[in-house]
């Protein structure tokens, strides 16, 4: 490994070289990389996007950064895969579609050989072993689940994780996208249906995501959550760093790392730094991820790139073949290999174990 750098704040400022990025790719074999958050399955959904193919694309995108092929390229070994619920549904038509969605995704998964459907710590121990991608099934936007009650039948079993709320509020709660006419959709904060879901999802060993909740949904989230459980917020970036609706402020950031869990930094630098200044490339993120560190501590900081949601990640942070770029900045920071094994995925493997040994 590269020794730690005598400046690293100049160091963060130079261009990755090539003996970084050979240590990054030495330490990536060495260990699990899991990103919090991927959208792949929606262009799968939208246009038969096949996730078992290399694309390659002579433009920016604001989809396609993710396939088989180049995550096992760039040592991406995991992904929290979403199933994004349509609000505009009826809230049959939710629960339907969703259904559907997970079959798919899970049929999809399966039949992909170099993948594996992985819904516990024991699975993902196995497909890391067997050099698989592991697919981890999520929900962003938790109104697709029903109600408590038809939770678990809603497939709670298989999914890891949920958002409570997505980009609009809902009947469990209150987006932090500034709608104008969202509080006609749902009061401040979390419903007592959310409230209900939020207990289910405990029950049922689902991790509750935070990640587009509003901050009346996410105290009062935090409030009613089984403090034994971890928490996350899968992808976001930090208020501390540049104040958005899209990101979390230090006390929220706290409040995750008070239960063991976990939060993933975006890659979109709309949300990441003030326009005249967004030309940063991946320092952008590593600048959010050293404040969750220098907040709250190692254990806390994830990857959470939202690839494949219709973001415009940095050109360093394309696709996923990129991820030993990101690896060897923060080697060149003067990280230690222990703590970027921890932010690019034991921190997040433990909040796995924690709820779903296996
Ligand atoms: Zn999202």
């Amino acid at each position: 490994m590269t020794a730690g750098v005598a400046d690293p704040a100049a160091a963060a400022d130079d261009a990755v070289d090539g003996a970084a990025l050979a240590d990054a790719r030495a330490l990536l074999a060495s260990c699990a990389a899991v990103d919090l958050h991927v959208d792949t399955f929606i262009p799968t959904r939208l246009f038969g996007y096949d996730p078992e193919v290399s694309h390659r694309y002579p433009f920016r995108h604001l989809v396609g950064h993710v396939d088989l092929p180049r995550a096992a390229a760039g040592g991406l070994s995991a992904a929290l895969w979403s199933i994004t619920t349509n609000p505009f549904r009826t809230a049959a038509g939710r629960r339907r579609t969703f259904a559907k969605n997970l079959t798919r995704l899970k049929a999809q998964t399966q039949a992909a050989a170099q993948a594996a459907w992985v819904t516990n710590a024991r699975a993902f121990d196995e497909a890391i072993a067997a050099r698989r991608h592991a697919v981890l099934p999520v929900v962003q936007g938790a109104n697709c689940l029903g109600d408590a009650r038809s939770f678990a039948e809603a497939g709670a079993a298989d999914i890891t994780s949920a958002t409570l709320v997505h980009l609009t509020s809902s009947d469990i709660g209150e987006t932090s996208t500034p709608l104008p006419w969202k509080r006609a959709w749902s009061p401040p904060g979390l419903s007592a249906r959310g409230k209900a879901l939020v207990e289910a999802m405990n029950a049922e060993r689902v991790l509750v995501d935070l990640a587009h909740a509003s901050p009346a949904t996410f105290w009062d989230a935090v409030a009613v959550h089984d403090k034994q459980w971890p928490l996350l917020v899968t992808h976001t970036g930090l208020s501390g760093v540049y104040p958005h609706w899209r990101n979390i402020d230090d006390a929220q950031a706290k409040a995750i790392a008070d239960t063991g869990g976990v939060v993933g930094v975006i890659y979109h630098p709309g949300f990441l730094a003030p326009p005249g200044a967004r030309d940063g490339g991946l320092q952008l993120v590593l600048r959010h991820l050293a404040h969750v560190i220098d907040v709250v501590g190692e254990d806390c900081a994830a990857l959470g790139s939202d690839w494949d949601g219709f973001i415009s990640p940095p050109d360093e942070l394309r696709d996923a073949t990129t991820l030993p770029a990101l690896v060897a900045a923060m080697l060149q920071r003067g990280w230690t290999a222990a703590r970027v094994r921890k932010v690019v995925g034991e921190n997040f493997v433990r909040c796995l174990r924690a709820v779903r040994p296996g």
